[in-house]
């Protein structure tokens, strides 16, 4: 058995991203630089600290300029089938596109159950049963940036 009160490690850096991409998607249709610079800074923020995002966040930016890519608003989707079967994803700001395969039945490591190694509760405890004020709840949308374990990345 563990300790069960462990700390989330990099727990700061993980609220800055977090910040930083609700940042990039607010300002995706009004400031299109703003929003890059955002996502630039988020990402940096993840290579500083050696931090790995989510897949499915990770394809909501771009990979050459790091803006928010929003499907009719700041990128255009297509299903493409030349060299194979894949959704392409072109960013309107840089023109740089991006295609993923589909293939059928894949998963991406993340998805398949046994990428799951162990799931910790970052809950404080104090939270949790002493003090449940009406007002102050936790940050209310935590977006998914906590990458679970896995062996191999
Ligand atoms: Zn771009």
């Amino acid at each position: 058995m563990r300790n069960k009160n462990q700390l989330c490690q990099h727990k700061d850096v993980f609220e800055r991203m977090n910040y930083l991409y609700q940042a990039s998607h607010l300002m995706a249709l009004k400031n299109r630089v703003a929003a890059s610079y955002f996502g630039n800074n988020m990402v940096a923020c993840a290579k500083k600290a050696v931090l790995r995002m989510e897949p499915n966040l990770k394809r909501t930016l771009c990979k050459c300029c790091q803006s928010p890519l929003i499907p009719g608003e700041t990128a255009r989707v297509r299903l493409v089938s030349k060299p194979v079967k894949s959704i392409k994803w072109t960013c309107l700001t840089c023109m740089n596109t991006k295609r993923y395969p589909t293939k059928k039945g894949y998963k991406i490591w993340l998805d398949q159950p046994e990428s799951v190694v162990e799931m910790l509760d970052f809950t404080p405890k104090s939270k949790n049963k002493n003090k449940q004020k009406p007002g102050s709840g936790d940050t209310p949308e935590k977006v998914k940036e906590q990458t679970k374990n896995h062996p191999t990345s």
